[in-house]
């Protein structure tokens, strides 16, 4: 895994996903060394680059410039020579232009994610993963809607990561926000 502190970051694009999160990401997607994997909203490149060192394919998607520019950054800093494409793009224009998918990642959808989630169902593999990271209460509510009436079995999943701050007379335990990982199987 990668350090969080190791990746280049800017004020304008968030990011990237905390390490644990990135891990629970990875080990519910059971990515393989031959998938396809779309990351919807790349922002800094947190999960682009954990994908890319372990995925056949990388297709990431961000509406804002700064984000790809960060995320090229950032694949460049750790030295990750996989196969990725980075598209500047709303994802639910990128996604039309988008087939044969194993691993979907949305990991931001501004007011679209019923259209992100429609159109990814639409170019998913047989077996694929569809996993949202959602820190709205909204966005997790309607993911999980979404998924439902497309005909998934989502599984939701609360992650409250605290990590300890060693100080003088003990350790401080320091929470970061809480942040909803939902995961869905194409049948
Ligand atoms: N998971 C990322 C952080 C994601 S932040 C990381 O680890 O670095 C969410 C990103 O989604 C932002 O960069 C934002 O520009 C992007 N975004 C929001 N709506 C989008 C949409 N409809 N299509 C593509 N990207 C979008």
């Amino acid at each position: 895994m990668l350090n969080d502190s190791d990746f280049i970051k800017t004020c304008d694009v968030p990011g990237p996903s905390k390490e644990a999160i990135r891990a629970i990401v990875l080990y519910k997607s059971d990515v393989k060394n031959d998938d396809v994997v779309v990351d919807v909203g790349c922002g800094t490149g947190g999960f682009t680059c954990e994908f890319a060192q372990r995925a056949g394919r990388v297709i990431s998607i961000d509406t804002n410039p700064e984000a790809i520019k960060i995320t090229k950054k950032n694949l460049k800093k750790f030295n990750i020579d996989g196969d990725v494409t980075l598209i500047n793009n709303d994802g639910a224009n990128a996604l039309k232009s988008i087939d044969g998918i194993d691993i979907a990642i949305v990991g931001g959808s501004g007011r679209k994610l019923e259209e992100i989630l429609e159109l990814l169902d639409s170019r998913l593999n047989s077996k694929g993963r569809i996993i949202v990271t959602a820190i709205l209460v909204d966005t997790k509510v309607e993911a999980i809607n979404k998924l439902k009436e497309l005909g998934y079995n989502p599984q939701i999943m609360e992650v409250n990561i605290s990590k300890g701050r060693v100080l003088d007379r003990g350790i401080m335990m320091m929470s970061e926000n809480p942040i909803a990982v939902i995961t869905a199987k194409k049948r």
